[in-house]
């Protein structure tokens, strides 16, 4: 496995020793589960894989999160090899973003709400990098959690609407034995309120189940919220979608999908369900 730190050096290692087609998954490291089922799903589908590992900032609007995300190079880089992963790329800030580098995409519509709303400027920071990462590796494939799942439709919406010769694909969801979506931030739960994330799955799971059944969408969407905050959650959203455009939808159709968002204490947690 070979670790490449320059947009030269991934060039390189793209032109001279990558076979088509390549498959690319992009990371912000700390790898867990949830990553490592993309990478096997690369690996699976493609003839060579290419992982990067970068906390690209501009994503972040919070500081705060952005210097509390957890960096574990060394271990990233062990599970990886194991993976049987080609290259590594592990760029710099100077290097994604040497000076006087401002261009940035500006994401669809699909980006406004929910993620988009609570977090300003985020699938802004998103869309950019990837283009960019797109730019440097040229995968054929590019591998996306459904975890993050308005970031996938982001995503896949830049790609259609700018022609970028890559396909995306998708990888479900990887959850612990209770539930709980796997996440870089669940390592910064308190024991007490890792107990009670898991909540966060249940209330999809009721919901999906009430609406599924008949119930009115508004208001078993209504009960779950009250249930989430009575559970100690600040709820910033909990809604039934359509599954493309993310628009909010009042009655169950083919493809719709339930989003969530909800911190417990400074925790942000999000998820999703398929209806
Ligand atoms: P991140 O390092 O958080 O930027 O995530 C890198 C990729 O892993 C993204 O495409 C995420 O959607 C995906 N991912 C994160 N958590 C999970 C999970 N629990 N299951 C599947 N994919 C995930």
């Amino acid at each position: 496995m070979k670790v490449l730190l320059t947009v030269e050096e991934m060039r390189d290692f793209r032109a001279g020793q990558l076979h088509s087609p390549l498959g690319f998954v992009p990371t912000m490291g700390n790898l867990h589960e949830g990553h490592l089922s993309l990478v096997r799903l690369a690996r699976r589908e493609s003839r060579s894989v290419v992982v990067s590992v970068y906390v690209n900032p501009t994503q972040f609007n919070d500081p705060q999160d952005l210097a509390g995300y957890p960096c574990t190079w060394d271990e990233d880089l062990r599970l990886l090899e194991d993976l049987q992963v080609d290259g590594v790329f592990l760029p710099t800030d100077d290097v994604m973003y040497p000076r006087g580098c401002s261009t940035t995409v500006k994401p669809s519509e699909v980006a406004t709400r929910w993620e988009g709303e609570c977090r300003p400027g985020h699938f802004e920071g998103i869309c950019t990098v990837v283009a960019k990462l797109l730019g440097i590796v040229q995968p054929d494939v590019a591998y996306f959690g459904e975890k993050d799942y308005q970031q996938l439709q982001v995503v896949r919406a830049m790609v259609s609407d700018l022609n970028l010769p890559v396909t995306i694909r998708c990888g479900e969801t990887i959850r612990e034995a209770d539930g709980l979506a796997l996440s870089s931030r669940n390592s910064l739960l308190s024991p007490d309120q890792r107990a009670r994330a898991p909540r966060l799955k249940q209330a999809l799971d009721c919901l999906r189940k009430a609406i599924r059944t008949g119930r009115d969408a508004a208001a078993a969407l209504d009960t779950e919220r009250s249930a989430l905050t009575a559970a100690g959650f600040q709820v910033d959203y909990l809604v039934l979608v359509d599954g493309t455009s993310l628009k909010p939808i009042t009655t169950p159709k083919e493809g719709a999908y339930l989003l969530v968002a909800a911190r417990i204490g400074a925790v942000r947690l999000i998820d999703n369900y398929a209806l």
